[in-house]
């Protein structure tokens, strides 16, 4: 007798399996209806008497409203900051600065749930990059900083350093409590004391960081952190307290600050935007080159000042690439900011989302070939699907200005300096990724590109021991490091 022959099942990976939702718990936070500002030490109403409200990107929903700082609040601060300066600060023995510190740190990482939750909440990335990247590496910069206090003697040999006093400090809102940390933790290492300016869009991290501060028993006015958008900045930048302004945003405000500052004795270090050409070769592990450019481009959103939002294949294995890259973008899954699922989070905000939807069209009509993703979009919320844009020319308005979205425009090379001449034609110079095999064509690469940093088959790893700036356009001076601690502090002999 014979036996019936059965046809297996047909599973079609793409479509007949999917994740059941894993949305991180959001029992733990507690969220105030209204934020003050955070100056001396307390939370104090603003003289403004003006509030305005930061939202959920993924729900559109209010989170909470927070205090706009005018002028007088901004003078109140610069004086708190300068007081405590004066007072404590700066004539603390610098061990026990450290001290301080260490325990912000430590809060840090005892909050880490808390913050990473309403990073995501607050600015629309997805939890697992808030929980992973994020929070873990702002406690990092404490840590790190920290171990500095006490050796500022040694930062210059043969030299002397002092602190500046009063530092005005000025934030974007793609790394919120990242970017606040970076600010921070050198400033206050080196004996300054300071005053944060969060986005207007994500103000609640660094509002909670100010929670942290009173935790950690840090003197009153180390570290006074008040909100509102440009016009508060711009008060902070021109208040004539200031003795060094620390900013990272847009190359646009970059150059206003600049001019304003200019013929004033304040010290100014400006991280600004990136236009980052990945570069891959045809000897690179492709598979892993293909990794590499995702993260590249849709980390974060796209809202990444050194994203690789230029692709550079060389032209034997550009099909091959292109291929497998949309294959992967396939899989990516767009979605609520807290689902431990999801790749790629909300747009930071609807003026975000509308500068990332008149790009495409830019590109469109300049013919380019625009492929995006057929995955579903959340029903509310600002979200976009990853999209490529192929057939794209160097003078593209897509390929030489910065979208800050998951927009990524490729191109191909033949040589190794046709990739150089081509990767360096562009305003920006933050960073850039080239991806083979051959040492050799790596320095060469790396060498000839006028970025800041640059990346060797990896892309966007980050360490506080480690300078992170610009060239060209992409802003004056760096930050991590030995490097991120000179700015702060007088030389002398
Ligand atoms: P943005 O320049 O619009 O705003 C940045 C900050 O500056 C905000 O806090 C804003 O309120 C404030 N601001 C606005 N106008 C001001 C003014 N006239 N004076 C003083 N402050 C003012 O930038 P954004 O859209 O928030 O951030 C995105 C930009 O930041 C991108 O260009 C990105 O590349 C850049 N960025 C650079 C780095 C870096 O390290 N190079 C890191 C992150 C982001």
């Amino acid at each position: 007798m014979s036996k019936k022959k059965t046809t297996p099942a047909q599973v079609n990976f793409a479509t007949d399996w999917s994740y059941a939702p894993a949305p991180e718990s959001k029992d733990h936070v507690r969220l105030q209806n209204r934020y003050e500002l955070f100056i001396g030490g307390k939370f104090t109403t603003p003289k403004s008497g003006r509030y305005f409200d930061t939202i959920n990107p993924g729900t559109e929903k209010k989170l909470a409203e927070v205090a706009e700082a005018n002028d007088e609040d901004v003078n109140i601060a610069v004086v708190a900051a300068r007081r405590a300066y004066e007072n404590v600060w700066s004539i603390m023995p610098a061990a026990e600065r450290g001290k301080y510190i260490y325990r912000i740190a430590r809060a840090i990482q005892e909050r880490a749930r808390e913050f990473s939750v309403i990073e995501s909440m607050d600015g629309g990335k997805p939890i697992r990059e808030s929980r992973d990247v994020d929070v873990p590496l702002a406690a990092a910069h404490f840590f790190y900083y920290a171990g500095w206090a006490d050796k500022m003697d040694y930062v210059a040999p043969g030299k002397k350093v002092r602190p500046l006093g009063v530092a005005g400090q000025i934030i974007p809102w793609n790394f919120p409590l990242l970017m606040a940390a970076w600010k921070i933790a050198p400033a206050i290492a080196a004996g300054n004391t300071v005053v944060l300016k969060p986005a207007e869009t994500t103000p609640l991290t660094a509002l909670k960081l100010a929670e942290v501060m009173q935790e950690a028993g840090l003197p009153d006015g180390v570290v006074n952190i008040i909100t509102g958008a440009g016009t508060t900045g711009a008060a902070l930048v021109n208040h004539p307290g200031i003795r060094k302004i620390a900013f990272t945003g847009s190359t646009e405000v970059g150059k206003i600050i600049q001019r304003s500052i200019a013929g004033t004795e304040k010290k100014y270090t400006l991280e600004l935007g990136g236009k980052a050409a990945n570069i891959i070769f045809e000897d690179a592990a492709i598979d892993q080159a293909v990794e590499g450019i995702v993260n590249g481009i849709f980390f974060n959103q796209g809202h990444v000042c050194c994203a690789g939002s230029r692709l550079f294949v060389q032209e034997s294995v550009a099909d091959i690439v292109i291929r497998k890259l949309k294959d992967r973008m396939e899989t990516l899954i767009v979605g609520d900011p807290l689902d431990k699922n999801t790749d790629i989070g909300a747009i930071n905000s609807k003026e975000q989302l509308n500068k990332i939807r008149q790009y495409i069209k830019i590109g469109i009509n300049e013919g380019g070939e625009c492929y995006q993703s057929s995955c579903q979009l959340p029903s509310s919320g600002f979200f976009h699907r990853p999209v490529l844009f192929t057939n794209v020319a160097q003078s593209s308005r897509i390929v030489q200005e910065e979208i800050f979205g998951p927009v990524l425009a490729v191109q191909t090379f033949r040589t190794v300096e046709e990739a150089i001449e081509k990767a360096n034609n562009i305003p920006y110079g933050l960073s850039g990724g080239v991806w083979t095999d051959k040492g050799s064509k790596i320095f060469k690469v790396t060498s000839q590109i006028r970025a800041g940093v640059i990346w060797a088959n990896t892309y966007n790893k980050f360490d506080p021991t480690s300078p992170f700036g610009g060239y060209k356009e992409s802003g004056v001076g760096r930050e991590g490091g030995l490097h991120g601690v000179m700015p702060y502090v007088e030389v002398y002999s």
